[in-house]
């Protein structure tokens, strides 16, 4: 019994060296996929009950030389981990606001939500780089939504607010993401300029069927109604989604039944023929 505690001790401990160097190896190969262009935007269309786009959620790809495409599931993590999320953050801000142009100039003006994470809102000079950015681009700020989930509203609950305030006061909007899932202080929620609240996918995915789920949603988007909120529901996958969220004409709607998440080119292309409704 002893032996076969000893081994399992040394397998335990190879399985773990395996892990850390597999992490070692993502990081660093996503360090050079950034520096190679590898990585890319996509876009997700947000369709409202009138079946128009009023938005799109922008969501980073890796694609390998060899064409395979990472997912941001997989790489996002090692980013964060590495430190590498702040100037790949950085990125995706200006991929935003050139992406923005270049929908304004094919005559599509519609609103782009950004994910921000947490360690790359936090940075010192967070906010000076979004206001030289805007400066710089031209990009009116109302049009660019920040995606921020529960875990950003941890640690420094008061700063994070002064932040969002300040962020704010730029034009800049703000979207609790995977809303319902995490930690959320109602009075915290309350003290924060938010413009939206996104419920997350694992609550769409069980509607109609499942009274809970759909029990929260409509108590989400009641909610979102009386503090004034736009609320978008994630996930969308099927008409009986479409049906059970069309009991609230508020709803914009985001998921695979309606539009899988695509490059730009393809976007403008599927915006000039558009008729969801
Ligand atoms: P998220 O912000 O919750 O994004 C929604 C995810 O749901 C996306 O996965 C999207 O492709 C997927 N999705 C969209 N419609 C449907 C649907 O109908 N059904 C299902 N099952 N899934 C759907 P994706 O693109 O793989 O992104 C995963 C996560 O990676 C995102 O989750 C976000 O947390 C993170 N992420 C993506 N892009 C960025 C980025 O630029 N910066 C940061 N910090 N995080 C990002
Ligand atoms: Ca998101
Ligand atoms: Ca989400
Ligand atoms: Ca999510």
């Amino acid at each position: 019994a002893k032996a076969r505690g000893r081994d399992s001790a040394v397998i335990f401990n190879g399985e773990m060296l395996m892990q850390v160097q597999h992490k070692l190896t993502l990081e660093r190969d996503l360090g050079m996929a950034f520096d190679a262009r590898e990585l890319t935007m996509y876009l997700q269309l947000q369709i409202d009950q009138n079946g128009s786009a009023v938005g799109a959620e922008l969501l980073m790809r890796w694609r390998r030389p060899d064409g395979t495409m990472v997912r941001p599931d997989l790489f996002i993590p090692a980013a964060e981990s590495s430190g590498l999320i702040i100037p790949l953050g950085q990125w995706a801000l200006i991929q935003a606001c050139e992406i923005w142009l270049a929908l304004e100039r094919s005559g599509n003006l519609i609103h782009l939500s950004i994910n921000v994470s947490p360690l790359q809102f936090r940075q010192q000079n967070f906010v000076d780089y979004v206001r030289t950015l805007l400066a710089t681009t031209g990009v009116p700020p109302h049009y660019l939504i920040f995606e921020v989930t529960e875990g950003l509203f941890i640690d420094d609950i008061d700063q994070t607010i002064s932040r969002m305030h300040d962020l704010a006061k730029l034009g800049i909007r703000f979207s609790v993401d995977d809303f319902g899932t995490g930690y959320s202080n109602l009075t915290y929620l309350a003290k924060m300029p938010l413009y939206e609240l996104k419920i997350d996918k694992s609550f769409i995915r069980n509607i109609p069927n499942d009274p809970t789920s759909s029990a929260i949603v409509h108590s989400v988007v009641a909610m979102a109604g009386h503090l004034g909120l736009q609320v978008v529901a994630e996930g969308v996958e099927s008409i009986e989604h479409v049906h059970f969220l069309a009991q609230h004409d508020q709803v914009i709607m985001q998921g695979f039944h309606f539009h899988r998440p695509a490059p730009l080119y393809n976007v403008i292309t599927h915006l000039q023929g558009l008729d969801f409704a």
